[in-house]
């Protein structure tokens, strides 16, 4: 761990979602263990019209989540780790109205926005949908995906950008420069404020980068977008996992901060 550096890690799941593990405890345990400043918790937000998937909460749950949040700040009590709470929100056209909503049932310290819905009932990054492609084709997928991430940056709901490129998940990219295809998305972001995250989950995938590309990051840094580092953990063991690996790439595009979202605004630290 490089000495005097603020870590974070907003981006962390709870049992709730169904498809993580550990309780609040082993977290904190991890996040002291790593010497993380701060551990913010945002799981798979509720989503209308339930069921609306197997893999969030219900949003009956959602005072069980705010006891799990409990729990971890009663774990953390005395140890200077603070702990944060948040969301991460899928966005669909039309949302707007439940988005809303969600930021109004609780004091929350930042929503991540994320597109992992190319339509209703068709997350590409589910298993069961590798291969197939929405539009027809993986290059008509790309279009549309970076076209859902520009709405979603300009709708201006979001404190933080979710997996940027999360579309590269299956290790596939459509041919020719399709890099372009995501500079609507960069360029929504750049003007809405809000902080894109790196997201260390991307070495663990097909995709084998963080998430996003360093050719995004690179053209993210010249448009002025800040960022932050996340894991996107669903484990205490993938807490701020590959943290190292994640600043080398910001360092690489020419960042030299992280910003942190919350309540009071932004805040920046250097990056190492
Ligand atoms: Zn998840
Ligand atoms: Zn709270
Ligand atoms: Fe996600
Ligand atoms: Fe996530």
């Amino acid at each position: 761990m490089i000495r005097g550096m603020y870590r974070a890690d907003f981006h962390t799941h709870t049992p709730l979602c169904n498809h993580a593990d550990g309780e609040p405890e082993a977290f904190v345990r991890r996040a002291l263990a790593l010497g993380l400043s701060e551990y913010g918790i945002a799981d798979h937000a509720p989503m209308p019209g339930e069921p609306f998937d197997d893999w969030r909460m219900k949003q009956s749950e959602l005072p069980a989540y705010l006891d799990w949040i409990e729990r971890a700040r009663r774990a953390a009590n005395g140890t200077g780790l603070i702990i944060r709470c948040g969301l991460e929100c899928d966005w669909l056209p039309g949302i707007e109205p439940w988005i809303e909503e969600l930021r109004r049932l609780h004091d929350w310290d930042y929503l991540i926005g994320s597109v992992h819905y190319l339509a209703p009932g068709w997350a590409f990054d589910d298993p069961n949908f590798k291969g197939m492609y929405l539009t027809g084709s993986l290059a008509g997928d790309w279009e549309k995906y970076w076209e859902l991430y520009a709405e979603m940056a300009a709708s201006g709901l979001f404190d933080v950008y979710g997996h940027p490129d999360l579309i590269r998940k299956w290790g596939t990219t459509p041919e020719g420069d399709w890099t372009s295809m995501a500079r609507g998305a960069l360029r929504a972001m750049a003007a809405s404020g809000g902080v894109m995250e790196i997201n260390t989950a991307g070495f663990h995938t097909a995709g084998a980068e963080q998430y996003p590309c360093l050719p995004l990051l690179h053209e993210a840094r010249a448009l002025g977008v800040p960022i932050m580092i996340n894991s996107d953990a669903h484990t205490p063991a993938a807490l701020s996992r590959d943290y190292e690996r994640a600043v080398g790439a910001a360092l690489a595009a020419g960042y030299d901060s992280l910003t942190l979202p919350g309540r009071g605004g932004h805040r920046t630290f250097p990056l190492v």
